[in-house]
C-alpha cells in the first residue's frame, strides 16, 4: 500500500494508474462502516483509492473540529487489511487549501434542507473538498455511505451538474449490534448513552415497520418517532424529517415514496445523525 501525503505526489500516482479505480472518500478514525465501502471499491475495481482528510471546510466554527477523533497509523493499518492500494492522506489542511485559495463549490437548494440548514456553509464544504479529491484520484467510481443521506444526494447531484464522469455507489448503513448506525463520532459516547443511542434506530425502524403496514400519513409517522425517542431523555432530538428523497422537500401530508426519514440528536457530547427509506 502506497501512503501519499501531497497533492502533487497523488496527480503523479494518478498519471501513472491504468484500469478501472475506485476511491472511498473518508475523515479517518476509520471503523466497519468506511471498511464496507473500501471492501466494495476492491470487488469492483482494478485499483482502490482511500484518502483521509478531515475537512476543516465542512466543520463550523462552533462544531468539533479540533475534537474530531484521529489515529493515522491505526488507519493505515485498517485500510491495507481490506486490500487498498493508494492511501492519500494530506499532511497538511494547506495541502488541498493553500493560501490564496478562493473556489467554491456552492449549490444552490439542496444545501437549505435538512442538515444543510442546520450546519450553514457544511456542503459548501463537503461539494468541494469532494470536487478537489474526485480531480486529484478521478475515479471510475465513488464509494458513499447511505449514513449520511444528504451528502449522497448533493454529490449525486454535482456529479450530473459538473459533468463528472464517474458513477456515485451509495451503500448501506453499517451498524453495531444494538442499531446505532456506526460513526467516529460515537467515540464522543459514554458507554451508557451509546446503549441509550439505540432507541434513534428503534425509533426509525418503528416508522419503517408502520409504512410496511400501509401508514402514509407523514404527521403520524413523526409523532411514532418522536414518541419514542422520548422515552429516553437523554437523547436531545435536534429534528425529525420525513422529506422526498431527491429533491429534500418536507412532506406535509400523505407520502409517495420514496421518501427519506432522518434525523439528528445530541446524545452528551455527540451529535448523532440516521436515516432510513421508506420505499
Ligand atoms: P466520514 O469519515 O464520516 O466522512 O465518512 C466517510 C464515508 O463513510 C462517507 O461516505 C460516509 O457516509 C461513510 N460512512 C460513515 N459511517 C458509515 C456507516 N455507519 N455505514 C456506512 N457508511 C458510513
Amino acid at each position: 500500500m502506497h501512503v501519499i501525503i501531497t497533492t502533487a505526489a497523488m496527480q503523479a500516482a494518478r498519471r501513472s494508474l491504468n484500469g478501472t479505480t475506485g476511491v472511498v472518500l473518508t475523515m479517518g478514525y476509520l471503523h466497519e462502516g468506511h471498511l464496507s465501502l473500501a471492501r466494495r471499491a476492491r470487488a469492483e475495481n482494478d485499483i482502490v483509492i482511500a484518502t483521509i482528510f478531515v475537512n476543516p471546510a465542512q466543520f463550523g466554527p462552533r462544531e468539533d473540529l479540533a475534537a474530531y477523533p484521529r489515529d493515522l497509523p491505526r488507519d493505515l493499518s485498517l485500510l491495507e487489511g481490506v486490500g487498498v492500494d493508494i492511501v492519500f492522506a494530506p499532511e497538511s489542511p494547506a495541502e488541498i487549501y493553500p493560501d490564496g485559495y478562493q473556489t467554491w463549490i456552492d449549490l444552490s437548494d439542496l444545501p437549505t434542507k435538512l442538515e444543510g440548514a442546520a450546519r450553514p456553509g457544511h456542503y459548501r464544504g463537503v461539494a468541494t473538498v469532494v470536487a478537489k479529491l474526485f480531480n486529484l484520484t478521478r475515479p471510475t467510481r465513488a464509494y458513499f455511505g447511505q449514513k449520511d443521506a444528504q451528502q449522497c444526494v448533493v454529490i449525486r447531484r454535482m456529479v450530473q451538474d459538473l459533468n463528472f464522469d464517474l458513477d456515485v455507489v451509495v451503500c448501506p448503513t453499517v451498524r453495531e449490534a444494538n442499531g446505532l448506525a456506526m460513526s467516529s463520532r460515537n467515540t464522543y459516547l459514554t458507554p451508557d448513552e451509546r446503549s441509550r443511542a439505540a432507541v434513534i434506530y428503534r425509533a426509525l425502524s418503528a416508522a419503517q415497520a408502520a409504512y410496511g403496514q400501509g401508514e402514509r400519513s407523514a404527521a403520524v409517522l413523526r409523532r411514532l418517532i418522536l414518541d419514542i425517542l422520548a422515552t429516553e431523555p437523554i437523547v436531545q432530538t435536534e429534528y425529525v424529517s420525513i422529506a422526498d428523497a431527491n429533491t429534500l422537500d418536507e412532506i406535509e401530508a400523505a407520502i409517495a415514496a420514496p421518501a427519506l426519514v432522518s434525523m439528528v440528536a445530541r446524545v452528551g457530547k455527540a451529535r448523532l445523525i440516521d436515516n432510513v427509506i421508506l420505499a
